[in-house]
């Protein structure tokens, strides 16, 4: 377990906030605690390998969100407090980049200065919605997505102008339009008003296109050891036929491909399927294919079909995998599964039904990809049993 160096004073906002629950315990603790919750879970039934963290564990996610509001005459940004709409001022967050919390504060001030008017929910009055930000880690590039009820927005030329002058770091500029009364911060529409719209980013010797709606890993650091231990776990010769489940813009599988012969990934979300394709070009992965639809229904084609997989990497939402993926997985019968997952237990869940139908399943190696919350993410390889070690346990069952 990595130790932190430095730790920085408790959040002002801590109370208010709610998004760090762990902000009263020293990184150390948070990560006991972390290590002990999937030790519990598993009880005698697994080996837990010690949780990998993070050195410095503040200003590590690459992506922030922030709500827009105006108090006494003045704009405001932040979070909405847990559990209500009420908006929470955050000006100085640890755990996001320092470049989101200067261009937030920047945003906040043009807003005021060309007078747009702020979105109010209670009314449906107003324009200006949210903030959306990501950075590339290793790019440095900086997108910004500016969220409104309504295309419009009569400055948005000059607005944008101010804001590149005041942050040259910023590559891209987007208007999202969101017209939707529930939380979702982004609405379907789209309009690119600087830039191309996207960023790139390098992970792992790998260039990924990052759009505003792909999922992309927050904290990109420890995504590397995340999928690092992932991948050693599959030990790839550079034969195999992988699958990437779940597979966002491809980010695991393409990385897993320079040691493997072929991928296939799937993907609900259409945004991130048309980057991962994207992305495959740009690395020169030829024999990568990338396959818009739900993973259920994508792995009981295949096994209808009779496809063969060498290893399957799956890494499904909080809510894990369902019946439909699972019991297709099993038909088609890859060696090695390699499950990673940001909830550990839907994945204990998976994992047992995995166990039934004849997988063994390996150490867990729990990664910490956001200090200072609960969430904790885990790996964890599954092995066909041999069917020599199928019959020794019928052996020794009959003994
Ligand atoms: N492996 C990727 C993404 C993991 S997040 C990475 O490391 O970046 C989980 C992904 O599952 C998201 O991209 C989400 O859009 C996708 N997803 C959610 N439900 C799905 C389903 N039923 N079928 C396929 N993909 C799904």
């Amino acid at each position: 377990m990595s130790q932190q160096v430095n730790a920085l004073p408790v959040c002002k906002y801590e109370k208010s906030c709610g998004a760090c629950s762990l902000q009263h315990m020293s990184y150390a603790e948070q990560l006991e605690r972390k290590q002990d919750s999937v030790k519990k879970l598993w009880k005698k039934e697994a080996k837990v390998l010690p949780i990998i963290g993070m050195n410095f564990p503040y200003y590590y996610r690459n992506k922030c969100q922030a709500v827009f509001a105006k108090r006494g005459g003045n704009v405001i940004y932040g979070t909405y407090e847990q559990g209500t709409h009420h908006v929470v001022p955050i000006t100085d967050c640890q755990i996001q980049n320092k470049e989101s919390n200067a261009i937030l504060h920047t945003i906040a001030e043009l807003l005021k200065s060309f007078k747009v008017q702020i979105f109010n929910e209670d009314t449906g009055t107003g324009n200006f919605r949210y903030t959306l930000i990501r950075k590339g880690y290793q790019s440095n590039e900086i997108m910004v997505v500016l969220v409104v009820a309504t295309p419009v927005f009569p400055s948005k030329k000059n607005f944008v102008k101010a804001l590149v002058k005041k942050h040259p770091e910023i590559t891209t500029v987007v208007m999202n339009i969101n017209d939707r009364t529930d939380s979702m911060i982004l609405g379907e529409r789209e309009e690119i008003l600087y830039g191309p719209g996207k960023i790139e980013d390098t992970l792992m010797g790998c260039k990924f296109l990052i759009s505003s709606k792909s999922f992309y890993q927050i904290n990109s650091l420890q995504t590397k050891k995340l999928y690092q231990a992932a991948i050693d776990a599959a030990g790839l010769t550079g034969e195999e036929r992988i699958l990437d489940a779940y597979c966002g813009i491809g980010t695991i599988g393409l990385i897993a491909s320079k040691s493997a012969k072929e991928l296939v990934g799937v993907e609900l979300n259409h945004d991130a399927v048309k980057d991962a394709r994207k992305n495959a070009k740009r690395n020169g992965m030829k024999s990568a294919e990338f396959i818009c639809g739900d993973a259920g229904e994508y792995m009981v084609k295949a096994a209808e079909r009779g496809e063969h997989f060498d290893v399957v990497f799956m890494d499904p939402p909080r809510a894990g995998s369902d019946e439909a993926f699972l019991s297709s997985l099993v038909k088609l019968a890859p060696k090695k599964v390699v499950y990673v997952s940001c909830n550990p237990e839907t994945q204990k869940r998976d994992i047992e039904y995995l166990k039934k139908k004849g997988y063994r399943m390996g150490d867990i190696q729990p990664v910490d990809m956001f200090p200072f919350t609960e969430h904790c993410e885990t790996v964890v390889l599954l092995s066909q049993q041999k069917p020599d070690d199928h019959i020794k346990l019928c052996t020794r069952n009959q003994i």
